[in-house]
């Protein structure tokens, strides 16, 4: 299997703030890791340090083998292939569904306005939102608007989707589509790092779970392993309190 990203002595600090404190990883293509941890343990931003979103100051970041921590890297067309969908949706308010999906395709050149409507019509089926494409934001839920995210990432036929907590902010009714339709993007071999609270995706499709507490990685395996079987003291005493 071909190695995705690799994350060789990750650090990171804000002021005197020491956030990450160096991570290692390697992330296989089509593989799907969650990350777990304490609130302010530093997950947001090694996900963002991933698309360097976060500046990255030690350590490497190497994408399909591009070092992105490398400031001569054109961190653009890196992101080009790399989705990322965060918590609070950050849909365009003033774009219909269908024209948030096909805006940066088209803007970039990767698709003509015709390729980004059809692709963006296969995607809202995807997503279940085939009846959606010509309503503005404002009219949906929250559950659709974060489905809405997913297709417009998807829509630039990224290779590697980052998700930062995609369904903290929905009414629990909604979690399950969202969660659904990151299961199917799972199964069709996605590689995927996903940021979650929702333990029990985790533990049904993950292929490894990730602890970070004060940031520094305390476990890396399989859900099995940490939701069974937790190595570190830190670890348990996270699940003990939210499973
Ligand atoms: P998590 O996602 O695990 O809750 P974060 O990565 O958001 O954690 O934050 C880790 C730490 O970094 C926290 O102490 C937070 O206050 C700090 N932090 C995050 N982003 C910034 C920023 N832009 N400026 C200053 N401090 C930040
Ligand atoms: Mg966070």
């Amino acid at each position: 299997m071909a190695e995705k990203i690799l994350v060789e002595n990750l650090r990171k600090q804000f002021h005197d703030n020491e956030v990450l404190k160096g991570i290692n990883l390697s992330i296989n293509e089509g593989e799907v890791v969650c990350v777990i941890g304490p609130s302010g343990s530093g997950k947001s931003t090694f996900l963002r340090c991933l698309n360097r979103l976060e500046k990255i100051d030690k350590g490497e970041v190497i994408i399909d083998g591009v070092n992105i921590a490398d400031d001569s890297t054109d961190i653009n067309l890196v992101r080009q292939h790399i989705g990322m969908v965060f918590q609070h949706f950050n849909l365009f308010p003033h774009l219909s569904v269908i024209e948030n999906i096909t805006l940066a395709p088209v803007d970039l050149g990767k698709l003509t306005k015709e390729e980004a409507q059809k692709k963006a019509i296969d995607l809202l089926d995807t997503v279940g939102l085939s009846d959606k494409s010509e309503a503005y934001p404002k009219s949906l839920s929250g559950g659709q608007k974060q489905r809405v995210a997913i297709a417009r990432a998807l829509a630039m036929n990224p290779d590697i989707m980052l998700f930062d907590e995609p369904t903290s902010a929905l009414d629990p009714e909604m979690v399950g589509d969202v969660l659904n339709v990151m299961k199917k993007l799972a199964h069709k071999g996605m590689t995927m790092v996903i940021v979650t609270h929702e333990m029990g995706f985790a533990r049904e499709v993950a292929d490894r779970v990730i602890f970070i507490d004060e940031g520094q990685i305390l476990e890396d395996t399989t859900p099995e392993q940490i939701f069974t079987n937790p190595q570190n003291e830190r670890t348990k005493n996270f699940l003990d309190k939210v499973l």
